[in-house]
Protein backbone atom coordinates (compact mmCIF):
# COMPACT_ATOMS: atom_id res chain seq x y z
CA UNK A 1 0.00 0.00 0.00
CA UNK A 2 1.50 3.44 -0.80
CA UNK A 3 1.35 5.82 1.67
CA UNK A 4 0.96 9.31 1.11
CA UNK A 5 1.75 11.21 4.07
CA UNK A 6 5.64 11.68 3.47
CA UNK A 7 5.49 13.02 0.07
CA UNK A 8 5.98 16.66 1.01
CA UNK A 9 9.19 14.95 3.43
CA UNK A 10 10.57 13.67 -0.19
CA UNK A 11 9.95 17.13 -2.05
CA UNK A 12 11.91 18.61 0.62
CA UNK A 13 14.33 16.03 0.44
CA UNK A 14 14.59 16.80 -3.60
CA UNK A 15 14.32 20.74 -2.76
CA UNK A 16 17.62 20.20 -0.49
CA UNK A 17 20.08 18.33 -2.50
CA UNK A 18 19.10 20.66 -5.55
CA UNK A 19 19.95 23.70 -3.57
CA UNK A 20 23.47 21.72 -2.49
CA UNK A 21 24.40 20.18 -5.68
CA UNK A 22 22.65 22.50 -8.59
CA UNK A 23 20.22 21.67 -10.62
CA UNK A 24 21.11 19.58 -13.64
CA UNK A 25 18.65 17.70 -15.35
CA UNK A 26 20.76 14.26 -14.07
CA UNK A 27 20.76 15.56 -10.32
CA UNK A 28 17.59 15.92 -9.84
CA UNK A 29 16.72 12.77 -11.06
CA UNK A 30 19.06 10.81 -9.12
CA UNK A 31 17.66 13.34 -5.73
CA UNK A 32 14.17 11.89 -6.73
CA UNK A 33 15.31 8.34 -6.94
CA UNK A 34 17.85 8.26 -4.01
CA UNK A 35 14.86 10.10 -1.85
CA UNK A 36 12.49 7.15 -2.61
CA UNK A 37 14.97 4.07 -2.16
CA UNK A 38 16.83 5.59 1.30
CA UNK A 39 16.45 6.30 4.52
CA UNK A 40 12.70 7.97 4.27
CA UNK A 41 11.27 4.55 3.19
CA UNK A 42 12.79 2.67 6.10
CA UNK A 43 10.43 4.88 8.16
CA UNK A 44 8.01 3.92 5.39
CA UNK A 45 6.85 7.38 4.34
CA UNK A 46 7.86 7.16 0.72
CA UNK A 47 7.23 4.81 -1.50
CA UNK A 48 10.23 3.05 -3.08
CA UNK A 49 10.90 2.79 -6.98
CA UNK A 50 9.61 -0.98 -6.68
CA UNK A 51 5.94 0.17 -4.75
CA UNK A 52 5.55 2.45 -7.42
CA UNK A 53 6.09 -0.14 -10.11
CA UNK A 54 4.38 -2.80 -8.54
CA UNK A 55 1.19 -0.52 -7.86
CA UNK A 56 1.11 1.00 -11.79
CA UNK A 57 1.77 -3.37 -12.78
CA UNK A 58 -1.80 -3.23 -10.91
CA UNK A 59 -3.24 -0.61 -12.65
CA UNK A 60 -2.03 -2.16 -15.90
CA UNK A 61 -3.26 -5.46 -15.44
CA UNK A 62 -6.80 -3.61 -14.95
CA UNK A 63 -6.54 -1.43 -18.63
CA UNK A 64 -5.53 -4.21 -20.82
CA UNK A 65 -8.45 -5.72 -20.50
CA UNK A 66 -10.76 -2.48 -19.83
CA UNK A 67 -13.90 -2.47 -22.32
CA UNK A 68 -15.08 0.95 -21.00
CA UNK A 69 -15.37 2.22 -24.55
CA UNK A 70 -15.80 0.87 -27.45
CA UNK A 71 -12.35 1.34 -28.71
CA UNK A 72 -11.71 -1.92 -27.09
CA UNK A 73 -13.45 -3.87 -30.03
CA UNK A 74 -10.25 -2.19 -32.58
CA UNK A 75 -7.75 -1.48 -30.64
CA UNK A 76 -4.64 -4.68 -31.24
CA UNK A 77 -3.71 -4.08 -27.72
CA UNK A 78 -3.97 -1.40 -25.13
CA UNK A 79 -0.71 1.37 -24.73
CA UNK A 80 -0.53 1.64 -20.79
CA UNK A 81 2.30 4.13 -21.21
CA UNK A 82 6.13 3.41 -20.24
CA UNK A 83 9.16 4.70 -18.42
CA UNK A 84 10.40 4.97 -15.29
CA UNK A 85 7.84 4.79 -12.07
CA UNK A 86 9.76 7.02 -10.29
CA UNK A 87 9.58 9.75 -12.58
CA UNK A 88 9.85 13.47 -11.65
CA UNK A 89 8.74 14.28 -15.50
CA UNK A 90 5.50 13.16 -17.05
CA UNK A 91 4.54 14.03 -20.86
CA UNK A 92 0.66 12.91 -21.92
CA UNK A 93 0.41 12.61 -25.49
CA UNK A 94 -3.07 11.91 -27.16
CA UNK A 95 -3.86 8.52 -28.54
CA UNK A 96 -1.67 5.71 -29.72
CA UNK A 97 -1.50 5.36 -33.40
CA UNK A 98 -1.11 2.41 -35.96
CA UNK A 99 3.02 1.87 -34.97
CA UNK A 100 1.91 2.02 -31.05
CA UNK A 101 -1.16 -0.29 -31.27
CA UNK A 102 1.31 -2.83 -32.54
CA UNK A 103 3.92 -2.41 -30.39
CA UNK A 104 1.90 -1.70 -27.36
CA UNK A 105 3.98 1.12 -26.35
CA UNK A 106 3.53 5.06 -26.66
CA UNK A 107 5.55 7.08 -29.09
CA UNK A 108 7.68 4.74 -30.99
CA UNK A 109 6.67 5.90 -34.59
CA UNK A 110 8.09 9.26 -36.03
CA UNK A 111 6.73 11.42 -33.26
CA UNK A 112 8.09 9.07 -30.61
CA UNK A 113 11.21 9.71 -32.75
CA UNK A 114 11.66 13.25 -32.16
CA UNK A 115 10.58 13.05 -28.42
CA UNK A 116 13.55 11.24 -28.37
CA UNK A 117 15.61 14.15 -29.77
CA UNK A 118 14.49 16.62 -27.98
CA UNK A 119 14.76 14.47 -24.66
CA UNK A 120 18.50 14.24 -25.79
CA UNK A 121 19.01 17.62 -26.64
CA UNK A 122 18.19 17.99 -22.41
CA UNK A 123 20.48 14.99 -20.88
CA UNK A 124 17.22 12.95 -20.71
CA UNK A 125 15.77 9.39 -21.95
CA UNK A 126 13.11 7.53 -22.16
CA UNK A 127 14.46 6.03 -19.11
CA UNK A 128 14.13 9.02 -17.10
CA UNK A 129 10.69 10.14 -17.98
CA UNK A 130 7.11 8.48 -18.02
CA UNK A 131 5.06 8.27 -21.51
CA UNK A 132 1.80 7.67 -21.63
CA UNK A 133 -1.71 9.32 -23.56
CA UNK A 134 -4.95 10.56 -22.88
CA UNK A 135 -6.46 7.24 -24.44
CA UNK A 136 -5.14 3.81 -23.72
CA UNK A 137 -6.32 2.53 -26.80
CA UNK A 138 -6.46 3.67 -30.66
CA UNK A 139 -8.92 5.18 -31.69
CA UNK A 140 -9.63 4.05 -36.09
CA UNK A 141 -8.28 5.64 -38.67
CA UNK A 142 -6.11 7.84 -36.22
CA UNK A 143 -9.45 9.93 -35.92
CA UNK A 144 -9.79 12.05 -32.84
CA UNK A 145 -10.69 10.94 -29.23
CA UNK A 146 -14.02 11.24 -28.63
CA UNK A 147 -15.40 13.05 -25.31
CA UNK A 148 -17.18 9.72 -23.79
CA UNK A 149 -14.21 7.76 -24.68
CA UNK A 150 -11.90 10.88 -23.23
CA UNK A 151 -14.16 10.15 -19.90
CA UNK A 152 -13.99 6.25 -19.98
CA UNK A 153 -9.99 6.78 -19.42
CA UNK A 154 -9.44 9.27 -17.51
CA UNK A 155 -9.23 6.94 -14.33
CA UNK A 156 -6.18 5.20 -15.86
CA UNK A 157 -4.69 8.65 -16.17
CA UNK A 158 -5.36 10.15 -12.90
CA UNK A 159 -3.96 6.68 -11.20
CA UNK A 160 -0.89 7.11 -12.96
CA UNK A 161 -0.17 10.65 -11.90
CA UNK A 162 -1.31 9.51 -8.39
CA UNK A 163 1.03 6.53 -8.30
CA UNK A 164 4.32 8.27 -10.09
CA UNK A 165 3.35 11.94 -8.19
CA UNK A 166 5.49 13.78 -11.32
CA UNK A 167 7.02 17.30 -9.87
CA UNK A 168 6.29 18.09 -13.98
CA UNK A 169 3.75 17.25 -16.51
CA UNK A 170 4.30 18.07 -19.89
CA UNK A 171 0.78 18.09 -22.36
CA UNK A 172 1.77 17.31 -25.50
CA UNK A 173 -0.65 18.89 -27.79
CA UNK A 174 -4.74 19.96 -27.49
CA UNK A 175 -6.24 16.96 -25.78
CA UNK A 176 -4.64 16.39 -22.68
CA UNK A 177 -3.86 20.32 -21.82
CA UNK A 178 -7.32 20.92 -22.43
CA UNK A 179 -8.12 17.72 -20.63
CA UNK A 180 -5.56 18.96 -17.53
CA UNK A 181 -6.58 22.22 -17.36
CA UNK A 182 -9.85 21.43 -18.00
CA UNK A 183 -10.58 24.46 -19.90
CA UNK A 184 -10.87 25.00 -24.17
CA UNK A 185 -8.00 27.03 -24.57
CA UNK A 186 -5.87 25.72 -27.35
CA UNK A 187 -2.49 25.10 -27.20
CA UNK A 188 -0.70 27.72 -29.70
CA UNK A 189 -1.38 30.16 -26.77
CA UNK A 190 -0.61 28.20 -24.29
CA UNK A 191 2.77 26.26 -25.25
CA UNK A 192 5.39 26.85 -23.19
CA UNK A 193 3.45 28.86 -20.33
CA UNK A 194 4.06 26.63 -16.75
CA UNK A 195 1.65 26.75 -14.37
CA UNK A 196 0.98 25.21 -10.75
CA UNK A 197 -2.28 23.25 -11.18
CA UNK A 198 -4.39 20.17 -9.27
CA UNK A 199 -4.97 17.09 -11.31
CA UNK A 200 -6.69 14.74 -9.17
CA UNK A 201 -5.53 14.77 -5.79
CA UNK A 202 -1.91 16.49 -6.83
CA UNK A 203 -0.35 20.13 -7.31
CA UNK A 204 2.20 19.58 -10.71
CA UNK A 205 3.85 21.68 -12.33
CA UNK A 206 2.00 21.70 -15.85
CA UNK A 207 3.62 22.86 -18.90
CA UNK A 208 1.60 22.55 -21.75
CA UNK A 209 3.98 22.00 -25.57
CA UNK A 210 3.05 21.71 -28.88
CA UNK A 211 2.87 17.65 -29.85
CA UNK A 212 5.83 16.16 -31.74
CA UNK A 213 3.48 15.13 -34.52
CA UNK A 214 2.40 18.88 -35.68
CA UNK A 215 6.05 19.92 -35.12
CA UNK A 216 7.28 16.91 -37.84
CA UNK A 217 5.37 19.09 -40.54
CA UNK A 218 5.95 22.63 -39.61
CA UNK A 219 9.61 24.45 -38.93
CA UNK A 220 7.80 27.14 -36.88
CA UNK A 221 6.64 24.58 -34.62
CA UNK A 222 9.50 22.55 -34.40
CA UNK A 223 11.27 25.73 -33.58
CA UNK A 224 8.84 26.81 -30.56
CA UNK A 225 8.87 23.63 -29.43
CA UNK A 226 12.83 22.62 -29.63
CA UNK A 227 12.55 26.34 -26.97
CA UNK A 228 10.05 25.28 -24.79
CA UNK A 229 11.80 21.55 -24.02
CA UNK A 230 15.06 23.54 -23.24
CA UNK A 231 12.95 25.20 -19.58
CA UNK A 232 12.07 21.67 -18.75
CA UNK A 233 15.78 21.40 -16.64
CA UNK A 234 14.69 24.56 -14.96
CA UNK A 235 10.95 23.42 -14.07
CA UNK A 236 12.14 20.24 -12.42
CA UNK A 237 14.61 22.34 -10.47
CA UNK A 238 11.76 24.22 -8.70
CA UNK A 239 10.85 21.02 -6.97
CA UNK A 240 7.12 19.98 -6.31
CA UNK A 241 4.91 22.42 -5.76
CA UNK A 242 3.08 23.02 -2.54
CA UNK A 243 0.40 20.28 -2.04
CA UNK A 244 -2.85 20.50 -1.47
CA UNK A 245 -4.22 19.64 2.06
CA UNK A 246 -5.11 15.71 1.75
CA UNK A 247 -8.69 15.02 1.97
CA UNK A 248 -9.97 13.90 5.74
CA UNK A 249 -11.32 10.33 6.22
CA UNK A 250 -15.01 10.19 7.08
CA UNK A 251 -15.13 8.83 10.47
CA UNK A 252 -16.78 5.04 10.92
CA UNK A 253 -20.23 5.84 11.98
CA UNK A 254 -20.01 4.78 15.56
CA UNK A 255 -23.45 2.84 16.03
CA UNK A 256 -23.55 0.08 13.85
CA UNK A 257 -26.66 -1.38 13.05
CA UNK A 258 -27.37 -4.33 14.86
CA UNK A 259 -27.02 -7.24 12.12
CA UNK A 260 -28.65 -11.10 12.53
CA UNK A 261 -26.25 -13.85 12.87
CA UNK A 262 -26.57 -15.23 9.87
CA UNK A 263 -25.14 -11.83 8.13
CA UNK A 264 -22.26 -12.07 10.30
CA UNK A 265 -21.20 -15.40 9.02
CA UNK A 266 -18.11 -15.29 6.52
CA UNK A 267 -19.02 -15.88 2.94
CA UNK A 268 -18.05 -18.74 1.11
CA UNK A 269 -14.46 -18.03 -0.50
CA UNK A 270 -15.78 -18.77 -3.80
CA UNK A 271 -18.16 -16.14 -3.58
CA UNK A 272 -15.48 -13.39 -2.64
CA UNK A 273 -13.54 -14.99 -5.60
CA UNK A 274 -10.46 -15.60 -3.79
CA UNK A 275 -9.67 -19.05 -5.64
N1 LIG B 1 0.76 10.42 -30.85
C1 LIG B 1 0.32 10.38 -29.57
O1 LIG B 1 -0.35 11.30 -29.13
N2 LIG B 1 0.64 9.36 -28.84
C2 LIG B 1 1.38 8.36 -29.27
O2 LIG B 1 1.64 7.43 -28.50
C3 LIG B 1 1.85 8.41 -30.59
C4 LIG B 1 1.54 9.45 -31.36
Amino acid sequence: MLQKSGISDSINIVRTRQRREGSSTSRILRARRVAASTSVTSINTVPTATERRQALKAVYREARDCTRCALHQTRTQVVFGNGNANAALMFVGEAPGANEDRMGLPFVGAAGKLLDQLLGAIGMSRQDVWVCNVLKCRPPDNRDPHPNEIEACRDYLDRQIELIEPIVICTLGNFSTKLLRADTTGISRLHGQEEVRVVGSRAVRLYPLYHPAAALYTPSTLEALRADFHRIPELLALGAPEQPAPVEEVPEPEDEPELPPAALEPEPAAQLGLF
